[in-house]
């Protein structure tokens, strides 16, 4: 089974040569780009109905509603999908424009390029509404290259997007069990497999190694990259990865700040208490999830009231 990652499914052209004399704004008014719309919070703009297939569709702006729309926001190039330039529009979450979904709960579910085209208008939009002002002088930035650069005002500087690298593994003993944690931040039975971010210096195979033994005191043998996917609520770049215990059956030891407990699963034992809502698993369009999914060797069960299924 490959892995599957929901928000990465599609394809879009960056488009890359075409940036630098790009004007989203004058794309929208002259009808020449599908329009999508975007809240940098992780919200995306979908059409009030499904698709015959059920999949929720992200919606598109035409007309007047999408020269409308440009109205004191920021709109950026995507790319283009099936031929179309695609133009994103970033603003807040206003109800009256009609039904957002977060990507994080939504993004498994969307068809063809809409997954990608709402990862990557994201990912640029978490950018532009953190990164106003130039690091080296403090002076405001502008949006260039079709909003994939910002130049400082006052000393010229270019900056790009930035994502941070993170890993997550997967970790089994010797009898194939996985292990999970419970972060103390998160909602009470909610567990995952290990995460953490790439050090300044340090290699994403070293960090693996290190998040283990960091979080649950666990060896680990040397760690097989699976696959990455961007993460954009945040700004992650998650690098996927497997591993196998160093020793047989090692007790997983929480370290009581950032991990609460962990403890290794068997399928029955997970798939026990997935069913009866004791832990709730990660969502679909995480690579958390697809991680699992695949150890797993389908989609995992839900909780008794169908939760944790997004
Ligand atoms: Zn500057």
């Amino acid at each position: 089974m490959s892995l599957d990652l929901p928000l990465v499914r599609g394809h879009v052209d960056p488009a890359v040569a075409l940036r630098e004399s790009v004007a989203p704004g004058a794309l929208v008014r002259a009808g020449e780009a599908d329009v999508i719309v975007v809240d940098p919070s992780g919200f995306v703009l979908l059409d009030e109905a499904e698709a015959p297939s059920g999949a929720p569709v992200v919606h598109r702006l035409v007309g007047d509603e999408a020269t409308r729309a440009l109205e004191g926001a920021t709109a950026s190039f995507i790319g283009v999908a099936r031929g179309r330039s695609v133009v994103a529009i970033e603003t807040s979450r206003d109800e009256a424009r009609g039904r957002w979904e977060h990507l994080r709960a939504v993004g498994w579910q969307l068809d063809g390029d809409d997954a990608a085209l709402a990862l990557t208008a994201l990912a640029l939009a978490g950018w532009h509404v953190n990164y106003r002002f130039c690091p080296r002088c403090g002076a405001p930035v502008q949006l260039v290259s079709g909003g994939w650069a910002a130049r400082c005002e006052m000393c010229d500087r270019l900056e790009y997007p930035r994502q941070d690298p993170a890993i997550i593994v997967l970790v089994q003993d010797h009898d194939g069990r996985v292990l999970l944690a419970h972060n103390a931040l998160w909602r009470p039975g909610f567990v995952s497999i290990i995460a953490g971010y790439v050090e300044a210096g340090e290699s994403p195979d070293v960090t693996v190694a290190r998040e283990v033994a960091e979080e649950v005191r666990v060896e680990i043998e040397t760690p097989t990259y699976v696959a990455t996917q961007p993460w954009p609520f945040g700004r992650s770049q998650m690098m996927g990865y497997r591993a196998r215990t160093a020793s047989p059956r090692p007790t997983p030891q929480a370290d009581g700040v950032e991990i609460e407990w962990a403890r290794f699963y068997s399928r029955d034992e997970l798939t026990r208490a997935l069913e009866s809502g004791e832990i709730s698993a990660p969502g679909r369009a995480s690579i958390a999830y697809a991680l699992l999914r695949e150890w797993y060797g389908r989609d995992l069960p839900s909780g008794p009231d169908g939760a944790g299924r997004n």
